[in-house]
């Protein structure tokens, strides 16, 4: 057993990943064998990921506020704290803050073997406004 008491300075989210104001923090990041990952996103008024997928899915639970997730091929689909998505593995997708409201939530998925736990495509180009 391991209780973590310090962990890295919450960083910015990359722009080539994310579109307006991210704040990313790892609250665990478990050691081999263990793939498991595990983001709280802080996502701004409007901020949102880029187009992308994850090798065995993932899990973004709503911690806090209001946002939106949409599925290549779906239409946008509101989500609340308390919500908790699945996304497929390979599954396209975005997911982000509501236009006017602060969102958080917790990401969590498992790693591929190459250690990679997302591929990004085009950043969004008709989020809703
Ligand atoms: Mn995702």
């Amino acid at each position: 057993m391991h209780i973590t008491t310090e962990r890295p300075d919450t960083r910015q989210g990359p722009a080539e990943n994310f579109t307006g104001t991210v704040w990313l923090d790892e609250p665990a990041a478990p050691a081999a064998p263990s793939r498991l990952r595990m983001f709280s996103v802080r996502f701004a008024p409007g901020a949102h990921t880029a187009w992308h997928r994850h090798p065995h899915g993932q899990v973004p639970h709503v911690l806090e506020g209001e946002g939106l997730v949409r599925r290549r091929g779906g239409e946008p689909a509101a989500i609340h704290a308390g919500d908790t998505v699945w996304t497929e593995p390979g599954e396209w997708h975005w997911h982000g803050a509501g236009p006017r409201t602060f969102m958080t939530h917790l990401a969590v998925m498992e790693a591929a073997e190459d250690g990679t736990t997302a591929e990004r495509h085009e950043h969004v180009t008709d989020y809703p406004a």
